[in-house]
């Protein structure tokens, strides 16, 4: 018997993220999800353009993610990381390790992207201690940022989006520069980096680290910059020991045409979050790296030790689907996937450009984003996007996708049109 699902236990007692309890959105029932495809309840399918928030990069029930899941679930599913190790996670490290930029050798497991964020950040505060400098505990950061929800992070997340207001009291307070402005393929405003060169000159006491999403920032406008603004950043920041934390939980991975979005600026950060993507999806799971050097100093701060441990840390089940999912990458085949993805939204998109309402379209990767003149009513665009057979979810004035890897080039066209035709019909 097909029991109908409980929507309205749902409206009335479950918070979906960011949003009302009063009012909510309507949350549709999802039955299941393959490939590209997401089919709710009602027998629906949609073509899913999020990849559930940038995670799952190659598509939804994919057997060798789900062989991996199955045949650790059989040898353990959890035991605890305080004095014990495992294969899942060695290998899951080590593949890190050889994947991320060059130099970064150490690697904490965290259990979300928002954790591997305050670890960054504490590892930072630590690792100055360790060198001596006793008052540098605050952050520089760029505006339009988005790093994760929990206080930490949301002390350097863009403070109007982010609603600094709410929690004036308790968020630490941290340095706020403006977002570099020059485009990816443009030619680089060296300008742009005289904020933050005053700011390290007159306040480098103060300041811990530069945290930055290179190259796109997601959650807090879907901008993208120029990556000689990393480069320089970092080597002002190295004049005065100032680390550079990149935050890469939405770039990484592939999605922006690089492996990792830092390569574009040929640098290795200090420290590396890593997240989203990182278990293909399945569960989550979140990384911070840090060079040895970063690791040495930290052991030398007063508490000799990293002081943070979730109970969840290194989770076999989700080590193990990170191993699949970092395999699958390790194929290679991403890279012209991306690729095609990228052509096919520049191609699809441009469309886009000559309607009244939209402001700008951009593309860099897998990743494409319209941004339109005022903000669009959610609950109404997404009915409309749904008739086309589309998952997408927007926000504010920017409707995005950012589609799986595997998905295919018709697939992809039903995307980008039926995205033209949605905004034609507002
Ligand atoms: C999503 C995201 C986070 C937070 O990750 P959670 O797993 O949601 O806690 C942090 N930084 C960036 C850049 C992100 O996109």
């Amino acid at each position: 018997m097909n029991k109908s699902i409980d929507v309205k236990f749902d409206e009335q007692h479950i918070w979906h993220p960011y949003t009302s309890m009063q009012s909510p959105l309507p949350s549709y029932p999802v039955k299941s999800a393959d490939g590209v495809r997401i089919t709710l309840e009602n027998g629906t399918e949609l073509i899913d353009g999020m990849s559930s928030w940038w995670s799952v990069i190659h598509g939804y029930n994919h057997p060798v993610i789900n062989q991996a899941i199955t045949e650790q679930l059989s040898k353990m599913s959890h035991v605890m990381f305080g004095g014990l190790t495992h294969r899942p996670a060695i290998d899951l490290c080590k593949k890190l390790v050889e994947l991320t930029p060059k130099g970064l050798e150490k690697v904490f497991l965290a259990d979300s992207g928002s954790v591997s964020v305050e670890v960054a950040l504490k590892m930072a505060i630590q690792c100055q201690l360790g060198r001596g400098y006793k008052n540098r505990n605050k952050f520089v950061t760029i505006k339009h940022g988005y790093h994760g929800d929990t206080f930490g992070a949301m002390a350097v997340c863009d403070p109007v989006n982010s609603m600094h207001s709410l929690y004036s009291d308790i968020l630490p307070k941290n340095y706020f520069i403006d977002a570099p402005k020059s485009k990816p393929n443009g030619t680089f405003n060296l300008a742009e980096l005289d904020e933050l060169k005053a700011l390290l000159q007159n306040s480098n006491e103060h300041i811990a680290a530069l945290i930055l999403e290179p190259v796109v920032q997601g959650a807090g406008g879907m901008r993208f910059y120029h990556p000689d603004f990393i480069s320089g950043a970092k080597a002002i920041c190295e004049q005065y020991n100032i680390l550079l934390i990149a935050d890469e939980i939405a770039t990484g991975f592939g999605r922006t045409g690089k492996m990792f979005a830092c390569e574009h600026a040929k640098i290795t950060p200090d420290i590396l979050c890593l997240g989203k993507a990182i278990t293909g999806g399945y569960m989550t799971l979140a990384a911070t790296l840090c060079t040895d050097k970063v690791a040495l100093d930290i052991s030398q701060c007063e508490a000799g030790v990293l002081m943070h441990g979730p109970t969840f840390m290194a989770n076999p089940l989700a080590c193990a689907a990170a191993n699949a999912s970092l395999s699958l990458l390790m194929t290679g085949e991403w890279f012209e996937q991306v690729k095609q993805i990228e052509l096919g939204l520049r191609d699809g998109l441009q469309a886009c450009l000559e309607l009244e309402t939209v402001a700008d379209v951009r593309v860099l990767g897998a990743i494409g984003v319209v941004e339109m003149k005022k903000a669009v009513n959610v609950a109404e665009i997404q009915k409309l996007f749904m008739q086309y057979g589309l998952w997408i979810r927007p926000f504010g004035k920017l409707v995005y996708v950012m589609p799986q890897y595997v998905i295919s080039k018709q697939d992809l066209t039903s995307l980008t049109s039926g995205i033209v035709n949605t905004l034609k019909a507002l």
